[in-house]
């Protein structure tokens, strides 16, 4: 698909993205070195070199992507990818609302019952207009 030219802000965006991603790389491969830990190395590595060389075609840019979930480049696509998908579905609820619920972290094994525990509490709690 690539990038529009035209859309400075765009641009500008992409560009910040890049910044961050590079400075953010240069630190984790000092630390996967030191750590020996040369998989995770060419990861960075490669998320540092993410959109490096670019081409522009029809006045478009194209480049090639990392897909490493720590690349801020790709982080964004993927972000977009989502809200693309959900957002058709999101728009047609009535009273839609944010909310974050945090339980402390439990074991896949354990998992499914902490699920249904969470799902009857949070159930109780829209009963009782705790919620929204
Ligand atoms: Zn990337």
């Amino acid at each position: 698909m690539g990038t529009d030219l035209n859309e400075k802000e765009t641009l500008l965006g992409r560009a910040k993205r890049k910044v961050i991603t590079q400075i953010m790389m240069l630190k984790l491969i000092e630390i996967a070195e030191e750590n020996g830990d040369f998989d995770r190395k060419k990861s960075y590595v490669d998320s540092y070199y993410c959109q490096q060389e670019l081409v522009i075609a029809d006045g478009r840019l194209f480049g090639k992507y990392c897909r490493n979930r720590f690349c801020t480049l790709c982080c964004s696509i993927r972000k977009a990818e989502i809200i693309n998908k959900y957002y058709p579905v999101m728009k047609k609820w009535e009273d839609p609302f944010f909310l974050t619920l945090t339980v402390k972290s439990c074991n896949a094994h354990n998992l499914p019952r902490y699920i249904k525990k969470f799902t009857q509490v949070f159930q109780r709690k829209l009963e009782k207009g705790l919620v929204a």
